[in-house]
């Protein structure tokens, strides 16, 4: 049985702050804050992944409250949300991304963030793609006042 999920993410950036997305971090006058290391491309990622297998999202596996996980990598929040979506029963098929971001440009990163993602995920790296857009200036992200992501993942119920 295929079930789909989606995912959907949003941090804000600052100057003095590094960017991490995919797992990589970013060269950039701003990155972006959150009580992990913010980067909201795993975050929507794992969300897509939470919402295939109907268990909850993000913040009921690692609440932003709970001060064990502040700065966390967001790297191994991917790694339990995998661990997690496979005890559920699942494997994972593809994922499909877009980030929504003003600058820097990405798409210089693109093949290395998929690499980092399939390694941690333990997924062939076709089994990931990511597509980054601006928003032609407009709202938050044109502002370059935060970074957006949007995910959808498809897993598979393992015969048992
Ligand atoms: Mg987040």
């Amino acid at each position: 049985m295929f079930r789909i999920g989606f995912g959907f993410d949003v941090h804000k950036l600052e100057e003095g702050h590094a960017l991490w997305l995919g797992g990589i971090n970013i060269p950039s006058d701003k990155g972006a804050i959150g009580h992990s290391d913010a980067d909201v491309l795993i975050h929507a990622i794992c969300d897509a992944l939470f919402g295939a297998a109907n268990l909850g999202d993000i913040g009921i596996h690692f609440p932003d409250t709970e001060p064990g996980l502040k700065g966390i990598q967001s790297t191994l929040i991917l790694k339990k949300t995998v661990q997690l979506i496979g005890e559920a029963g699942y494997m994972i098929g593809n994922i499909d991304t877009t980030i929504s971001l003003q600058e820097p440009k990405i798409s210089p990163y693109i093949e290395q963030m998929k690499k980092e993602l399939s390694t941690l995920m333990g997924i062939d790296v076709n089994g990931i793609s990511i597509k980054a857009t601006t928003t032609e200036r407009l709202g938050f992200e044109g502002r370059r006042e935060g970074v957006s992501a949007y995910a959808i993942a498809l897993i598979q119920k393992i015969a048992s």
